[in-house]
């Protein structure tokens, strides 16, 4: 029986070729065919990976008769939005549990958050980046209660919807993608697949629907922020829960989860020039917007594996755009350049 779906995302997101990128990094000399897999479009509230991996968690959340979705992040996390989003769309509440270091601008995802009027919370960060925050437990735990006590029923969604639920959604996503590929005919079977790897749940599902769906790629996840080996051994663990629902006695091993660790550079979120430029290239190549935190390393991983040449020039390349449109307008006071607004056209 298949798992209980809540439809987010409503079709096939689409795949489609990078000509203008493709000739950008040097053309069919010097660079294989880029597809790219639009799963920026997947969903409502300006998409995104998460809508896959909601699509599952909000379904379990309505069969436990819900009444709030409770999650958390940080205070630009895509995750939390679409999680308001889904929220809205099922006929519940959303509380979000933010971290942030200090005073926050309703800019992007943020933004968004409080258009969709989800409940908002702010925790300080806790001893380690990325770490245990016991500030993010205690209030999470308190939301809880307090929901309890009025009587509601609040439904927590972990960190990233990282959860074996959330990594079916993306085991179906490499469903959904090798048909398309099989669809496109003629050209040669695609060798790898690009994209950002943060919680690690996106990976999993990537990983272990890849094999599942006999896919014809490699999976190279580019790291976005760091935490390996751990979050390897995390998406082993998450991949095994996802196939113990979907009732298959396929495992990963470590081995088979490829993570590549130098496109993060100071840490999550943190800015690093590849990966700026990496955005400003391909809006001016291909008029298609990618992020500073996710997306635009990937995509910079994905560049220098080609200037590296030595990814195979004849098989198609795919990179998974995973969202994150929102964390762009976060950062328009650093990549943009202020107008002059003079009058005037010298
Ligand atoms: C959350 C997110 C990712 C990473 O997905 P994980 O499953 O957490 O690894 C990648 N890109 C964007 C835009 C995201 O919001």
């Amino acid at each position: 029986m298949p798992l209980p779906r809540f439809s987010l995302v409503h079709g096939v997101t689409p795949l489609h070729e990078l000509p203008r990128l493709r000739a950008a990094l040097g053309g069919p000399s010097r660079c294989p065919p880029i597809l790219i897999k639009r799963d920026d479009l997947a969903g409502p509230a300006m998409g995104g990976n998460k809508a896959r991996k909601l699509e599952y968690c909000v379904a379990d959340a309505l069969a436990a008769d819900a009444t709030h979705l409770v999650t958390v992040g940080a205070t630009q996390s895509n995750h939390a939005r679409m999680t308001a989003a889904a929220a809205r769309l099922a006929g519940m509440r959303c509380v979000l549990v933010l971290t942030a270091a200090g005073a926050q601008a309703p800019q992007g995802n943020l933004f968004l958050d409080q258009l969709l009027d989800a409940e908002l919370h702010f925790v300080a960060p806790g001893p380690v980046a990325l770490g245990p925050n016991p500030h993010e437990d205690a209030c999470v735990a308190a939301v809880m209660r307090r929901l309890e006590q009025q009587g509601g029923r609040p439904y927590f969604v972990a960190l990233g919807a990282s959860t074996p639920l959330g990594v079916v959604g993306y085991v179906e996503a490499m469903r959904e993608l090798t048909r398309q590929c099989a669809d496109l005919g003629g050209s040669a079977p695609p060798a790898r697949l690009y994209f950002a790897a943060g919680s690690r749940g996106t990976q999993a599902g990537i990983v272990l629907g890849s094999i599942l769906h006999c896919a014809p790629w490699t999976a190279h996840g580019i790291a976005v922020s760091p935490g390996d080996p751990d979050k390897t051994e995390r998406a082993v663990e998450l991949a095994a829960g996802a196939a113990e629902l979907l009732g298959t006695h396929v495992r990963l091993t470590r081995d088979q989860i490829i993570t590549h660790q130098e496109f993060y550079g100071a840490g999550y979120a943190v800015p690093t020039e590849e990966g700026d430029a990496a955005v400003r290239l391909v809006a001016r190549t291909e008029a298609i917007f990618l992020d500073p935190v996710y997306t635009g390393k990937a995509m910079a991983g994905l560049i220098a594996h080609v200037q590296r040449g030595d990814i195979d020039q004849e098989r198609p390349i795919i990179f998974l755009h995973t969202g994150g449109l929102p964390g762009l307008f976060a950062q328009a006071d650093r990549l943009g350049d202020p107008a002059d607004a003079r009058p005037g056209c010298d």
